[in-house]
């Protein structure tokens, strides 16, 4: 007897670029607005935060939602990494 398995139906990450995958622009836009509350909450602790403003979108690659800040410009080509 084979021990069962779960079926990976949803990957958490995507394998091109390694970010995290959402399945759809809502969910991106969702994580953003709880990612911006977090931020926030952290100002308003006195916490300093280097987060950028990450806007979502959609991967080629994963057929799936990246977030992406300012900075990601290497990554918001989604060019895969050599292996
Ligand atoms: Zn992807």
């Amino acid at each position: 007897m084979y021990r069962f398995h779960k079926a990976k139906t949803h990957k958490a990450r995507c394998e091109v670029t390694g970010k995290v995958r959402y399945r759809d622009m809502h969910e991106a836009t969702h994580a953003l607005t709880v990612a911006s509350h977090m931020r926030v909450e952290h100002e308003l602790a006195g916490i300093e935060s280097r987060r950028e403003e990450k806007r979502p979108y959609e991967c080629e690659h994963c057929e799936g939602v990246h977030l992406s800040s300012k900075a990601d410009t290497i990554e918001d080509r989604c060019i895969p990494v050599a292996s």
